[in-house]
């Protein structure tokens, strides 16, 4: 293929070359090892020579295909798929540090990826400080001499506060931190944080990539010195991705433009509307010209992303009567599906956490996380109101 195609392009076209048997849609490839002609070409293999494809624990040609179309998307060189995001932000993480290491992460993660920060990693002596995502002029007071990692997520769950790529690419070069970015949220086809210098780029693909809330999976992606030593890591530690996952993700991947757009599109049309209802308090989404970083938001998203969250005046009571009275929307704790789900973080996804650090990434009592689906944007206002008139 040529190589200067536009990555939605190598999304569909980026195929596994084909088998003998001429298919048009890439084959599965279920098989947990593969053969060899020869004694010398499976010892050639072994060395490194020849395809490389051994054992799916390393590699395999469905997720391999997976693979190479989400480093076309990121623009980055080389990856690694998982069997989940978690394993994927753990392998980020654990592949690059060592004891006595220091990380700097951007306050408001993943609830997981807190969980990781704050009570795994400091049993292997690695330690971590929050700083505040809005404001980069304040991350350099958290900087130590063993700082070796910059770790953020934009937008951020549930809140949808972001982190200036660009500054934190700098402050990364500037201090010879690893820039690495959680892009979950906004995928590859919004927002790619290898612009803004990202030497490792994390997935979830069970969320938007999938798009159809069927399988878990999570990707890696990064420069070839970064994936180097996450693929060792990967490989002896055993999170791979299941061939089967890779192979629906990959289809997947086909439509994600196309998906995209349209869950951004209902998001901002419902991110208006809601703005407008008397008992909504607060609408939060990128796109929207209220939120405090639109312009950063224009800057380095080309679109507001399938999540809106909002607050409602009534509070947790309010919350549990939009959730139990709305007969479209799913409640669940998943995200970027075709069908629309809502969510209370507060006693839910980051239930977890003590008040005072919700309060500290901005989840109220009233909050409430929609995950815009690819239904008819004015059923999913029909049906919000069910659960939102009094
Ligand atoms: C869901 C999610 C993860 C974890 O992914 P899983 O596939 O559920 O393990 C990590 N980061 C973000 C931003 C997510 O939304």
């Amino acid at each position: 293929m040529p190589k200067k195609l536009h990555p939605q392009t190598q999304a569909i076209r980026g195929q596994m070359e084909k088998t003998g048997f001429r298919e048009h849609s890439a084959p599965l490839f279920l098989t947990s090892s593969f053969t060899f002609d020869s004694a010398e070409s499976m010892a050639a293999s072994f060395r490194g020579e020849g395809d490389g494809i051994i054992y799916s624990r390393y590699n395999n040609p469905s997720v391999d295909e997976l693979v190479a179309k989400v480093c076309a998307l990121e623009g980055l060189p080389a990856g690694f798929a998982t069997g989940s995001g978690m394993a994927a932000v753990f392998a980020s993480i654990a592949a690059l540090v060592q004891q006595g290491d220091h990380i700097i992460a951007t306050r408001a993660l993943f609830g997981s990826t807190h969980q990781i920060l704050t009570s795994i990693l400091p049993k292997w002596g690695v330690r971590f400080t929050y700083v505040d995502p809005e404001n980069p002029e304040t991350w350099s007071a958290a900087l130590r001499p063993e700082t070796v990692m910059f770790l953020t997520e934009t937008p951020s769950n549930p809140g949808l506060k972001l982190v200036d790529l660009k500054a934190a690419g700098k402050f990364s070069k500037d201090n010879d931190l690893l820039f690495v970015v959680d892009n979950c949220f906004a995928t590859s086809i919004i927002q790619r944080p290898a612009d803004y210098g990202a030497d490792l780029v994390t997935h979830s693909a069970t969320k938007w990539m999938d798009g159809q809330g069927r399988v878990l999976g999570g990707l890696l992606v990064g420069t070839e010195e970064v994936m180097e030593k996450v693929t060792f890591f990967c490989r002896h530690t055993g999170p791979a991705m299941s061939p089967f996952n890779a192979w629906v993700i990959s289809k997947s991947l086909e439509t994600l433009h196309v998906r995209l757009a349209a869950h951004c599109a209902s998001a901002l049309k419902l991110a208006e509307w809601l703005t407008d209802l008397p008992m909504v308090k607060a609408v939060h989404y990128p796109y929207l010209p209220s939120h405090p970083q639109y312009e950063l938001a224009r800057r380095q998203m080309t679109a507001g992303g399938g999540i809106v969250t909002f607050e409602l005046a009534g509070g947790i009571e309010a919350a549990n009567a939009l959730l139990n009275r709305v007969e479209i929307c799913t409640r669940s704790s998943n995200l970027g599906d075709t069908r629309t789900i809502l969510t209370h973080p507060a006693t839910t996804t980051h239930s977890k956490l003590t008040p005072e650090e919700r309060a500290s990434v901005g989840i109220s009592d009233g909050l409430v996380r929609m995950s815009v689906g690819l239904e008819h944007v004015d059923d999913l206002k029909t049906d919000l109101l069910l659960g939102l008139q009094p």
